[in-house]
């Protein structure tokens, strides 16, 4: 089982006027791919969890992108589009799948979108159509919007 996974997590807080740029992801270390879990392996966050349950239940994990930033104002336009890029694109290299398993946070707005995750979520599942599973991990006090919740999981309706 091929499983395509990928971190965008970033908590806005829209009353800050310190926009969350590339830079502020640069601070966390961006990675790409295989570094990814070679940076992770053994830690205690979620991408090391999404190691361990794919050992245990035999399924291979293929990394795209890891951008995660300290919580701040607005996610520029240029970040956004770089990590949802880059997840789009490892979904689409990654060929034949059976699944998508992503770490976002679930309360990220940009300089033009008020929900960051859902616009990822539903543009993946435009790339994958309708029968793939999508699950995503939120923080605990994620903005649950209809977006997300229609985009996600594998009881999607067309
Ligand atoms: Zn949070």
């Amino acid at each position: 089982m091929r499983i395509v996974t990928g971190t965008f997590s970033h908590e806005t807080n829209t009353f800050s006027n310190i926009p969350t740029t590339m830079e502020e992801f640069a601070k966390q270390g961006i990675a790409h791919s295989d570094e990814i879990p070679r940076r992770f392996r053994g830690t205690n966050t979620i991408e090391a969890a999404f190691m361990d349950a794919a050992e245990e239940h035999g399924f291979e994990l293929i990394w795209t992108v890891f951008g995660s930033a300290i919580p701040g104002g607005p996610v520029s336009r240029e970040a956004f589009d770089y990590f949802s890029g880059h997840l789009l694109e490892g979904v689409q290299a990654a060929g034949k799948i059976d699944g998508v398993l992503l770490h976002l946070h679930g309360a990220m707005v940009t300089d033009d979108l008020d929900d960051g995750e859902g616009h990822v979520l539903e543009a993946i599942r435009r790339l994958v159509g309708p029968d793939i599973p999508i699950v995503t991990t939120l923080d605990l006090h994620a903005n649950m919007t209809p977006r997300i919740i229609r985009n996600c999981n594998r009881h999607y309706r067309r």
